[in-house]
């Protein structure tokens, strides 16, 4: 592997007390070409402007995806990067639908380990901070014919961040505009799915919602996520959350947290949940906790969900279940609590 290292570190401008989210990028990035049929070498350079031209391929035909995933400083200084290998996999799944060549895994890992290692110092300390982790995969020919790229790149980009949502939220049920459709690319990180949702997402905030819960695209009649977060509910005493479909993007965090649970002897249900359903449970009182879950906020408490006018209100107790999951979750990504799972990959 190529590494280039920069000239100066930017780290002493950053004010890691008041870090934000997505805002800051670290020194370097990793980069791959694929050409010719295969991937060329990797190289680590430091963070700046990329060489293409306006005919770019994925800023017109989109073929573009990505992931997203967090490394943590452990109490005992050491940096390790969360389930690294499931992102791997679903980055392949996402490119194999946008007919983008898959990345092996030994590139991606390589990759990745050897930037956190050149980047380490850049990976803060304490309970709600990470180092945000951005793999990404696009089409970087340039011409304009809509056909497939030829050339595509992989690139990481990384960037210290805190906490996503500190407050618990409100979210509305989307009943007009949807996401996701059967036969479409709703499971994979396309970054299409994120541009066409911004609009009923802002649409959303002005009536003071904070996110959209989005329903199903023939009835709006089934939840199936909150914003960009898996959506779970705990209803008389069952952690329930949407089946998966080609609608809903298999979420890590999800995948561990229903793992957490079963692992508790919690009852779990991954099935339909109607908007209905959810009227009842809130009518009777047992609509006991909603929250989102996903890599950026891990758990994001949902208060109060919105439905043509009316709120349902939702509790959000400090000893409920998305509490406990956020913090077994914090205890095993810190280094605290064993990590029996085997989700932890140290650099
Ligand atoms: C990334 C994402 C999630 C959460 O996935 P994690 O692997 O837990 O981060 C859920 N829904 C959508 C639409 C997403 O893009």
């Amino acid at each position: 592997m190529n590494i280039q290292r920069a000239a100066e570190s930017r780290i002493n401008t950053i004010d890691f007390q008041n870090i934000g989210f997505g805002q800051h990028i670290s020194d370097h990035t990793f980069d791959v070409v694929f050409s010719n049929d295969s991937w060329g070498e990797g190289r680590i350079k430091p963070y700046g402007a990329m060489h293409h031209g306006l005919g770019l391929h994925a800023l017109h035909y989109g073929q573009a995806v990505f992931e997203g995933m967090k490394a943590y400083r452990q109490d005992d200084g050491h940096v390790a990067v969360f389930r690294p290998d499931a992102n791997w996999a679903r980055l392949s799944r996402s490119g194999s639908r946008l007919l983008i060549p898959e990345i092996s895994k030994e590139i991606f890992m390589e990759g990745l380990l050897e930037l956190l290692r050149v980047d380490e110092a850049w990976v803060p300390t304490g309970e709600d901070m990470s180092l945000y982790i951005r793999p990404f995969l696009f089409g970087s020919s340039e011409f304009i014919t809509a056909r497939p790229s030829e050339e595509y790149t992989f690139a990481i980009l990384t960037g210290p961040v805190g906490a996503y949502y500190a407050q618990p939220v409100k979210v509305k049920i989307e009943d007009h505009y949807t996401r996701a459709a059967s036969g479409g690319v709703g499971y994979t990180k396309a970054a299409g799915n994120y541009g066409g949702a911004f609009y009923a997402t802002a649409q959303a905030q002005k009536e003071g919602f904070n996110q959209v819960l989005w329903t199903d695209h023939v009835e709006h009649a089934y939840l199936e996520e909150a914003g960009t977060m898996n959506v779970a509910f705990v209803l008389d005493g069952v952690l329930v959350t949407p089946a998966l479909t080609d609608r809903i993007l298999a979420g890590i965090t999800r995948d561990s947290i229903l793992t957490l649970a079963r692992s508790w002897g919690m009852p779990v249900e991954e099935r339909k949940v109607s908007v209905h359903e959810l009227q009842e449970h809130a009518s009777k009182g047992t609509l006991q906790e909603a929250f989102g879950m996903g890599t950026a906020a891990v758990v994001s408490p949902i208060d109060g969900i919105g439905y043509q006018g009316k709120m349902m209100d939702v509790p959000a107790p400090q000893d409920g279940v998305a509490q406990r999951v956020k913090k077994t979750l914090a205890d095993i990504r810190h280094g605290r609590a064993e990590d029996v799972h085997g989700w932890m990959v140290r650099i």
